[in-house]
Parts: C-alpha cells; sequence; structure tokens
C-alpha cells in the first residue's frame, strides 16, 4: 500500500490518482513500481491448499501482482467494479462481446463503428447465430424502435471511428437500462479521463491500451471494465477464454499510465491547434473534431466530455487520388501508419464508404485521419504546408 487508498483519492483529483492507483511499494519491498511478474505456474504450499486454493494467485492466465496493478488503477480511474486485460483492443472488443452474446441473441452496433468490430459481428459472431444490426451514430434515444426481445446489447463509440460523429451516449443508455439491454462502449478516443464511461451509464467500457494509454507505439494491449452488474460475467468470460495480456506490455502500460494525463491534456491542445490550422486552409473543405464549436457534434461533446484527444479528420476539397498521394509522399514528419496516440504524428487516408449500411457516407472530397504528436507545431504546420504544396503542384 501507499499511504493513501482508493475511497481517500475518491475526492482527488484524476492526476493524482493516476500517479497513486495500482502501486503496491511495501509489498514490493519498498520499490515505487509494481515489477514484471512473469510465470506460468504457482506452487501451493501444502495439498490441503492445492485442493482449496484460497491463494490469492492460482495460475497466470488467472493474474499476477503485475496485472492486478493495472486493473486495479483502470478500474480506479473509470469508477468501475473490475477491469480484465487482453493482448490487444480488439481481444478486449471480442471477450466484451462474448460476455454478452448467445445464440440466437441480437445485436445493435453503430454504423461508425471501429471496423474490425463489424468484421467480428459480421463473421465470427454470425456463424454463432448472432444478428447484428447497425445504426445510425446520431440516433440517440431513438435506438429503442431497433430493439427487440431478443436485443442482448448496444454497442457505442463516440466520436465515430475516422468519421467523428458524436453519440447521444446517455439517451442510449436510458433506454437500454429500461430494457435490460447491456451498454458496450469502445472508449478509446477520449479515455475514462475524457469520458468517465460507468458514470454516463455505460456497462462495459472498451479501452484500446495500445494507443494514449501506451501512448509511445511500442505495445499492444486492450482493457475492459465493467460496472457492478457485469463484472461477474465479464470476469467469468475473459478466464473462460485466458485472453490474457503479456507481462512486459503491461508493465509499459503502467508506466504510461503515470503520464497519460500530461500527454492527453498535450495531444488535446496539439490536437485543436492544428485542427484549427487546417480548417483556415484552402484545401480543406471541413474539419471533423467534435470539440472545435461549429462540428455538428459539439453540444454533445461539450454536455459529456470532459476534454478532446489529439485524433480528428478532415474532408478536402475534391482531389484526385494522385493529387493526395503527392501531399503524403512529400510528408518527411507525419508518418503514414495505423494506429494512434503515441508520441508521433500520423496521418492516413480513409474511405468509409464501403462498409457503411445504416448511413451514407459522401463527403465532398477525400478524407484523411490525423494523430497529432508531440512535434513543435509550426514544424507539423510547415510539413503540412508542403504537403498542401505538392497537391496543387499535382495535375488533377
Ligand atoms: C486501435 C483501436 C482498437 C483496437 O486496438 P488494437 O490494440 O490495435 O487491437 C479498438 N478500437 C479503436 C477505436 C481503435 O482505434
Amino acid at each position: 500500500m501507499t499511504k493513501s487508498t482508493r475511497d481517500g483519492r475518491a475526492k482527488m483529483g484524476s492526476r493524482t490518482r493516476l500517479v497513486h492507483a495500482g502501486r503496491e511499494p511495501f509489498e514490493n519491498h519498498g520499490f515505487v513500481n509494481t515489477p514484471i511478474y512473469r510465470g506460468s505456474t504457482v506452487l501451493y504450499p501444502n495439498a490441503e491448499e492445492l485442493h482449496l486454493r484460497r491463494v490469492k494467485y492460482t495460475y497466470g492466465t488467472h493474474g499476477t501482482p503485475t496485472t492486478d496493478a493495472l486493473e486495479n488503477a483502470w478500474s480506479e480511474l473509470a469508477g468501475a467494479a473490475g477491469t480484465v486485460l487482453s493482448p490487444s483492443g480488439l481481444a478486449a472488443i471480442a471477450v466484451a462481446l462474448f460476455s454478452v452474446v448467445r445464440a440466437g441473441g441480437h445485436l445493435l452496433v453503430v454504423d461508425s463503428a471501429y471496423r474490425p468490430t463489424r468484421n467480428f459481428c459480421d463473421t465470427i459472431l454470425k456463424r454463432l447465430g448472432v444478428e447484428t444490426t447497425y445504426y445510425d451514430p446520431l440516433i440517440g434515444a431513438g435506438v429503442a424502435a431497433l430493439m427487440r426481445t431478443n436485443t442482448v446489447a448496444v454497442v457505442v463509440e463516440a466520436p465515430g471511428s475516422q468519421s467523428f460523429e458524436m453519440q447521444d451516449i446517455p439517451a442510449i443508455a436510458a433506454v437500454a437500462r429500461q430494457r435490460d439491454v447491456c451498454v458496450i462502449m469502445d472508449n478509446t478516443w477520449a479515455t475514462p479521463l475524457f469520458f468517465p464511461p460507468h458514470e454516463r451509464g455505460v456497462d462495459l467500457a472498451i479501452e484500446a491500451g495500445t494507443k494514449y494509454l501506451s501512448g509511445h507505439s511500442d505495445l499492444l494491449l486492450g482493457l475492459v471494465s465493467a460496472n457492478e452488474k457485469y463484472w461477474p460475467q465479464l470476469k467469468a468470460t475473459h478466464e473462460s477464454m485466458a485472453n490474457c495480456a503479456g507481462p512486459e506490455d503491461v508493465f509499459l502500460a503502467l508506466r504510461g499510465l503515470r503520464t497519460m494525463e500530461l500527454r492527453l491534456r498535450e495531444a488535446e491542445r496539439q490536437g485543436l491547434a492544428l485542427a484549427r490550422w487546417l480548417a483556415a486552409r484552402p484545401e480543406v473543405a471541413r474539419v471533423l473534431h467534435p470539440a472545435l464549436p461549429d462540428d455538428p457534434g459539439h453540444a454533445i461533446w461539450k454536455r459529456d466530455f470532459l476534454g478532446s484527444s489529439g485524433l480528428f479528420s478532415v474532408i478536402l476539397r475534391p482531389a484526385s487520388r494522385q493529387q493526395v498521394a503527392a501531399l503524403l509522399d512529400s510528408l518527411e514528419l507525419f508518418g503514414l501508419g495505423y494506429s494512434w496516440g503515441g508520441f508521433e504524428s500520423l496521418v492516413i487516408p480513409f474511405d468509409c464508404r464501403s462498409y457503411r449500411t445504416a448511413t451514407k457516407w459522401a463527403p465532398e472530397g477525400p478524407a484523411l485521419r490525423f494523430s497529432v504528436g508531440l512535434e513543435n507545431i509550426e514544424d507539423l504546420q510547415a510539413d503540412l504546408d508542403r504537403g498542401f504544396a505538392a497537391l496543387r503542384a499535382t495535375p488533377g
């Protein structure tokens, strides 16, 4: 124990919680950080204990002091009854869904969900007899009309993956609660720091720890936190699947956790600065960033969220594929790559047309998603200046 406790920290600020949560120095000879426990086998002191399994740790897949440290810290941060760790964000999504679905059940999934979530529903869950209906991210309480007697969960994600629509999560959660339907949220963009999921009515909250929790593009990790009602079934499902995370990745995530708020606040500041700069560019038609006052989702963001992270998109004015390629290829600082939330800036082109089913994605020009890193903002702007010059110099 550090001297403070979870209850004692409840009234303290989030930065204090991030520094102290999940650490037990005096269970580790006074060392500030919980070390990496590696292992499969756990030895029991005698036959009686082996039979009763009354010990705290029973087997590597069931948890170690290292995984406990991160699970406890995350539960405290998210205001959850419990948290499980998975080897990737997508694995965490699978655990969350497996903990509520059954053959013959029905899922409601937002049309703007992370694309691999859709793939999981459309392939594995479909094969197991679970039907998925996709719905408009702007549906709000209107989701009630899509609920059936066999609906087991509604999956929300705000802002939408790539396209940044905001969802009225409290309204959706109120409708779901009346019908005893589980609300599952992919909260990776905001993290519990900028959207406290369980306070807002979410039952199971997913975080791709690969992104801002890691912050360094050097690990893969997923977390699912649950409220009291859903914790027993989440825990049991996770244990049945042995969907556990690697000890080094968990240790690095604990290290990332201590500075997560500082990095997120800086990502927010840099992200807003770059978004405003892009909004003023003649090559840009629109910026999709819910923290900007003229964004269609701004009112909901302002009401429900406590901050914005450094990931947003822009719609360019009409341009050819060659022109967009010229822009991307001339960039020296922005990397071209998937994932996000690291210290380095990234950009990817995207097009939701090929997979949306409940809504139509028809922007006026090509779309780019930016993850803004910690570089000097003037250097990032100069890099994009170079990119836009290359776009203009390329025949359409
Ligand atoms: C990246 C991402 C995931 C998946 O995380 P991985 O660790 O890459 O599997 C899930 N949801 C969202 C919104 C993401 O951006």
